[in-house]
């Protein structure tokens, strides 16, 4: 066991990184929910809408102000549906990367329904965009050695792991980890009876500001992860603007894409490979929690 904590090295003097990332989920969640038969209801629909209609455009917007490339990440079936988002993400100097074919659950399919959920990924989008996708995040951030095992074999980083607050290596794949924590959806997503109440953007605003403030002097990266349809709303854009404009405008922090910040982590040869942990057969025997 190794214990250290020295500071990452991050490019060009820099001492923290951040990293804007969405995850463009619109539909593909409720047409993954409801796959063996739809409801004759359309609030949940018309909400998720939204983000396609208004959300994702408010947010890009807000972004070309603060001049930040960010990653997004696209289930192919909205990329399918809205056959200008890839391009037109692109168009604006950002990164798109895979999410799932239908926003597809792990733990409702097979090691084989993923394989080829991930191939006809990638298929789209090299017929939409002409270019290979680099990166994947896994839909709802679960993951099997299964997967990994494939993102290995097509040469892909993941963003999907928590298990370290700077880029890691977990069994030969770069892993660019995400936060439960600043990601909008525990806080905000809400669709009716049965969710909690959202909570306050400027409560939850203040508390991802020192969530920030925490991560860059601990000389960590700041990975945020907002979606389009939860985080397009208005004020919830004001508030990730005045979040993010003091990061874009510190020098000393590099605003970067999940793919920059995977192949800056490639060039590093002095970092570890980490192994999954070992889980020991017999839990039942010594532990009390
Ligand atoms: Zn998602």
């Amino acid at each position: 066991m190794i214990w250290n904590s020295a500071t990452y090295p991050w490019p060009d003097g820099k001492r923290a990184a951040a990293c804007f990332s969405v995850d463009v989920d619109a539909m593909a969640p409720y047409l993954w929910a409801t796959r063996d038969g739809r409801p004759d209801t359309i609030a949940t629909p018309e909400h998720r809408a939204y983000g396609m209609r208004r959300g994702l455009a408010r947010m890009t917007d807000m972004m070309a102000r603060l001049q930040l490339k960010g990653s997004f990440f696209v289930p192919a079936v909205v990329a399918r549906d809205n056959p200008d988002l890839l391009p037109g993400l692109v168009e604006r100097g950002h990164e798109i990367a895979l999410h799932g074919d239908c926003h597809e659950l792990v733990r409702d399919i097979t090691d084989q329904q993923f394989t080829e959920a991930l191939e006809r990924s990638i298929d789209l989008f090299v017929r939409q965009v002409g270019q290979r996708p680099k990166g994947f995040r896994s839909p709802a951030w679960e993951m099997t050695p299964h997967m990994l095992a494939e993102l290995r074999r097509l040469e892909l980083w993941d963003s999907s792991l928590m298990g370290e607050d700077v880029p890691y290596t977990l069994n030969g794949i770069t892993e660019i980890p995400v936060r439960w924590d600043i990601d909008d959806a525990i806080y905000f997503k809400f669709l009716g009876a049965g969710d909690k109440p959202p909570r306050s953007h400027l409560d939850i605003g203040a508390q991802w500001q020192s969530e920030a403030q925490s991560t860059l002097r601990h000389g960590g990266l700041f990975m945020m992860t907002v979606h389009d349809w939860i985080s397009g709303r208005p004020a919830r854009v004001d508030i990730l603007e005045a979040l993010w404009r003091p990061l874009v405008e510190d020098d000393a922090i590099w605003c970067a894409t999940c793919g920059d910040i995977a192949r800056h982590h490639q060039t590093l040869t002095d970092q570890p490979d980490h192994s999954l942990p070992r889980i020991p057969d017999d839990t039942t025997k010594g532990f009390s929690q």
